[in-house]
């Protein structure tokens, strides 16, 4: 699974109101407008404090968190400039 050098979210406004509106299109880094179908996706856990690994998904109690955040596209230049090496 994806993971980024910088944190979900990185460069949204950190308004809380703001991700309840978002529409499931947008960047989770940089908050632009993803077109479909999305080549790239990471799911954010903690509340959007980091990135699942694929560990993470192979645990059915992430899904059950109350800080899964669910899965996000990534825009193509933020999945480019930030992209994590597989661990
Ligand atoms: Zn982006």
């Amino acid at each position: 699974m994806n993971r980024y050098r910088v944190r979900p979210f990185a460069f949204w406004n950190h308004d809380s109101t703001r991700v309840r509106g978002l529409t499931g299109r947008e960047c989770a880094i940089c908050k632009k407008l993803v077109r479909e179908p999305f080549k790239h996706v990471a799911v954010v856990l903690d509340g959007g404090e980091r990135w699942a690994t694929q560990k993470d998904l192979d645990d059915p109690n992430t899904f059950r968190d109350p800080g899964y955040m669910g899965e996000f596209p990534i825009g193509p230049d933020c999945h480019k400039r930030y992209l994590l090496p597989d661990e």
